[in-house]
């Protein structure tokens, strides 16, 4: 039952206090060889045989590490998940299938029938879907706050709580909430934090430092960054890490070893890749706010961005690949805007080495009418702009071309 490899007490991992970009690189490997091969390999063996029954009952009781079947547990899916536990600093590990599997199976875990969460109304829109439809339905009591009025937050926290859940920054138009400040509010109240850091990525800001409880990944997104792998991971306490994975282990949402396999190459180049994405955001950003057909442009590294100073404080890399930005006149800007682009996959994914662009009303933000994506904030001709590894004068080419045509 074991989650991750631990090294012995009087053994300490000299990989805990590397830097991250070390840790993406070489956190977890060298555990599971074969044949002396370098790299870690994709076991696809659903179970584990034992020819000694003490030893087969020793790992089934998880007295002694190993593996016994591949719902519980999967040598190449545990490099993957002892590389999110160093990356994030956090005393256990546990992956899933999707991100919205970690997502709902550590809710589920935590909220009972009477139970009271507080959140925001920017969550993913998958968590939005748990919050007003899901949870409610057994019982659940949702409060959902506007996420930029951060005493309106405060004062639901005071009406008491089971669970705070945080995703910052939000997706599409990156509003950024104060971690440290609402988990200790939280924690006075004897809650449970849980932040989503799929955008940020553990790269540019790390939940647990900050006093979270939890911090949830799509791994879909950045940490695997070739858009080719589904996978969601959670981390933090140990005691409630090992709680949600035992539900996982019978809900049945686990990490297939292929998909652990391409994430855990993608995540070597995690610090590169991020760093990468930093940069042409930032810089995307900038040109974006002086360009004529740009009415306003969302981005947390931006100086007039209403959070900006708490976005510095808590996205201690950088202020993440993903931008959004709003053109002059109706959606039919848009609809011309969107075809002419070149360098970018017209998709609903993000935190690609590609560069993915989406529009809210078309994508992430689909089933609600104009008038409730106008109650998020979400104008009509909002497009969110996820950078990736290019060349920026490429990128900004090539909005410019399609932006002036
Ligand atoms: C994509 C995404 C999810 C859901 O992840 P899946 O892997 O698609 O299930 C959750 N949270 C955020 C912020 C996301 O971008």
């Amino acid at each position: 039952m074991s989650h991750s490899p631990q090294p012995p007490a009087d053994q300490p991992n000299p990989l805990a206090s590397a830097q991250r970009a070390t840790q993406a690189i070489w956190g977890g490997e060298g555990g599971t060889t074969w044949q002396r091969a370098t790299q870690t390999p994709v076991v696809n063996s659903v179970s584990f045989g034992y020819g000694d029954c003490d030893e087969w009952r020793s790992v089934a009781l998880g007295e002694t590490p190993g593996h016994i079947y591949g719902r519980n547990t999967n040598p190449t899916v545990q490099v993957f998940e002892e590389k999110v536990r160093l990356l994030e600093g956090a005393a256990a590990a546990t992956s899933f299938a999707t991100g919205m599997a970690a997502i709902s199976d550590t809710l589920f875990t935590l909220l009972a029938p009477g139970d009271r969460v507080v959140s925001v109304v920017d969550t993913y829109g998958g968590t939005n879907r748990l919050f007003s439809e899901f949870l409610p339905r057994v019982g659940v009591v949702v409060e959902l706050c506007q996420t930029e009025d951060a005493e309106a937050i405060e004062r639901a926290i005071d009406g008491g709580l089971r669970v705070l859940y945080l995703e910052t920054p939000t997706n599409p138009t990156c509003k950024v909430l104060d971690l440290a400040r609402l988990a200790q509010r939280a924690h006075e109240r004897g809650a449970i934090v849980v932040v989503d850091n799929t955008f940020a990525t553990p790269i540019n800001q790390q939940p647990l430092q900050l006093g979270a409880d939890l911090v949830i990944h799509s791994a879909t997104k950045f940490l695997g960054g070739h858009a080719d792998a589904l996978g969601g991971v959670l981390a933090g306490d140990a005691e409630l890490v090992r709680s949600v994975y035992q539900r996982r282990e019978i809900t049945g949402a686990t990490l297939h070893p292929e998909a652990a396999y391409l994430l855990l190459r993608g995540m070597k180049t995690l610090a590169l890749r991020v760093e990468r994405q930093n940069f042409n955001a930032l810089t995307v950003a900038r040109h974006l706010q002086q360009h004529p057909r740009v009415a306003q442009v969302f981005y947390p590294g931006l100086e007039d961005h209403p959070n900006h100073d708490v976005a510095k404080r808590q996205m201690t890399g950088g202020f993440g690949g993903v931008l959004s930005f709003q053109l002059h006149g109706e959606f039919d800007a848009v609809k011309r805007f969107l075809p002419r682009l070149q360098l970018a996959h017209r998709a609903a994914n993000l935190g690609a080495v590609e560069t993915v662009v989406a529009p809210p009303a078309t994508g992430s933000h689909v089933e609600l009418t104009a008038e409730q994506r106008a109650a998020l904030g979400i104008p009509e001709t909002l497009v969110r702009y996820s950078c990736g590894i290019e060349d920026v004068r490429d990128l900004i080419a090539d909005l410019d071309q399609a932006l002036g045509a």
